[in-house]
């Protein structure tokens, strides 16, 4: 067990992203092995708006009837704000495909992952203002893994049973990538 209780930690330290801690995020986790090297990316499928940024907050918390919570580990708003979720092992990549330098294997103990809270099977983009937090929010934890953007993947990429996501106006997972790797080298690099 090695939970990431240096999330919110880490995040603070990016001057441009906005945080907010979720209450027991550093007891909120799934029974198992957690040991992330690397950072995954999604989509909740809520549809969210300025009004109602994090639709899919209590979800994502609380899990669902067929998947129980948390699902995630940051959860990315409609205004670009992040929420931390859990510190611990989080049900969001079920088993892995190898991609990229990560391995195949249990996905829930590779990965700490990104939710962006946002609903493209029903059309909806993500904001500019979520696509660039989520960035963000993936170059500051990849690198606190102490690994580059080529550990950041799409729950696409990994996926045993056919997800497709992050999608629609997402970035696509190369594109992403480039965008991370461009706060590692101007941000994030000592
Ligand atoms: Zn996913």
């Amino acid at each position: 067990m090695a939970d990431a209780t240096w999330l919110a930690q880490r995040l603070y330290r990016d001057e441009f992203l906005t945080v907010i801690e979720q209450s027991g995020l550093r007891s909120r986790r799934r029974p198992g092995s957690f040991a992330p090297a690397g950072v995954l990316m999604h989509h909740t499928g809520y549809r969210s708006s300025n009004a109602d940024p994090f639709p899919g907050l209590s979800t994502v918390i609380n899990g669902r009837p067929d998947l129980s919570g948390p699902l995630c580990h940051l959860l990315v708003g409609y205004n670009g704000k992040v929420r931390v979720i859990a510190a611990g092992r989080a049900n969001h990549a079920n088993t892995a495909r190898a991609s990229g330098p990560m391995p195949a294997g249990d996905g829930n103990t590779m990965y700490i992952g990104i939710e962006v809270d946002y609903a493209p099977q029903l059309g909806q983009a993500p904001s500019s203002a979520q696509v660039n937090a989520a960035m963000q929010a993936a170059a500051a934890v990849v690198t606190r893994l102490g690994r580059g953007k080529r550990y950041v993947r799409a729950h696409a990429e990994t996926s045993t049973t056919g997800k497709w996501d992050p999608g629609g106006a997402f970035p696509a997972p190369g594109a992403f990538r480039d965008k991370v790797g461009w706060w590692i080298n101007n941000y994030w690099r000592p």
